[in-house]
């Protein structure tokens, strides 16, 4: 395992814990990612993994430990507070509006990002909003969608629009809960495609966690195996597929 000490790590825990009552969901988990980095976290069902996501998102709050983004603490931040440091979770439809077109939706968010948005903006603010708004569309492939209000859309579309929000925040870094869990095989290629591209971006720090292990393997640069909580192991995917105790504990487990 690197020294997690180094200029370029965006986000850092240590000896992070959530426990619900007695169950200890998260249990001294010490980690990072280094910016521009797709790093992914996997695990059987109830290892921690969602759970990790909503703390260092600042969904929960953590039990102990720290939290650290861009060197700057966390640990006691809003989800709100954290998205606005440049950490942001994508959410399944949760964040959509599901009366306004793909480009308000889109919009919007752009529109949080702008510090200095109010009222009385200068004309030059919206065309950035605009401009960005633009940006994302044509990124993801919704601008044939664009005036199409969000409801009317087929699922793997209303996906696009969640990591859409995300991204039109401007995030230094985006974690996607199993972006593919429960879609067609057509909206897992399209999916699949976004997030080649997003992890391709080396402005952009990923942190996936995922349970198809083909998808993990072919987008993460590196993975954290989570097994009751705890961190296993970590590495590269070759790596992780060789490790025999992750075979019997992740793969065996499923
Ligand atoms: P994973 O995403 O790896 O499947 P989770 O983080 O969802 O795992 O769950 C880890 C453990 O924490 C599970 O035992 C789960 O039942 C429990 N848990 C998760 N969220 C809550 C909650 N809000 N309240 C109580 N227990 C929870
Ligand atoms: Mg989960």
């Amino acid at each position: 395992m690197s020294d997690t000490t180094t200029d370029s790590v965006v986000l850092q825990t240590r000896d992070l814990t959530k426990r619900f009552g007695s169950l200890t969901a998260v249990d001294d988990v010490t980690w990072s990612v280094e910016a521009g980095k797709t790093k992914a976290i996997i695990g059987p069902n109830g290892a921690g993994k969602s759970t990790f996501f909503n703390v260092i998102s600042g969904v929960f709050p953590p039990t102990s430990g720290e939290m650290m983004l861009n060197g700057e603490p966390i640990t006691k931040k809003k989800e709100h507070e954290i998205a606005r440091l440049g950490l942001v979770k994508t959410y399944q439809k949760s964040n959509i509006y599901g009366e306004s077109t793909v480009f308000d939706n889109i919009r919007i968010a752009a529109q949080t990002n702008e510090t200095t948005f109010n009222m009385w903006s200068k004309a030059s603010d919206l065309t950035s909003v605009n401009q960005r708004t633009e940006d994302v569309l044509e990124r993801l492939g919704l601008s044939e969608e664009r005036d199409r209000t969000a409801d009317e859309l087929p699922h793997g579309l209303q996906r696009k629009i969640e990591i859409g929000i995300a991204l039109a925040t401007d995030p230094d870094i985006i974690l996607f809960d199993e972006p593919i869990a429960g879609m067609s095989e057509d909206g897992r290629q399209e999916m699949l495609s976004v997030l080649q591209n997003l992890s391709n971006d080396p402005s952009l720090t990923i942190v996936i966690t995922e349970h198809d292990f083909d998808l993990v393997m072919n987008l993460a640069e590196e993975i954290t195996v989570l097994h009751q909580g705890s961190v296993l192991t970590e590495g590269t995917p070759d790596e992780i597929s060789a490790d025999k105790q992750v075979q019997r504990v992740y793969l065996g487990g499923e």
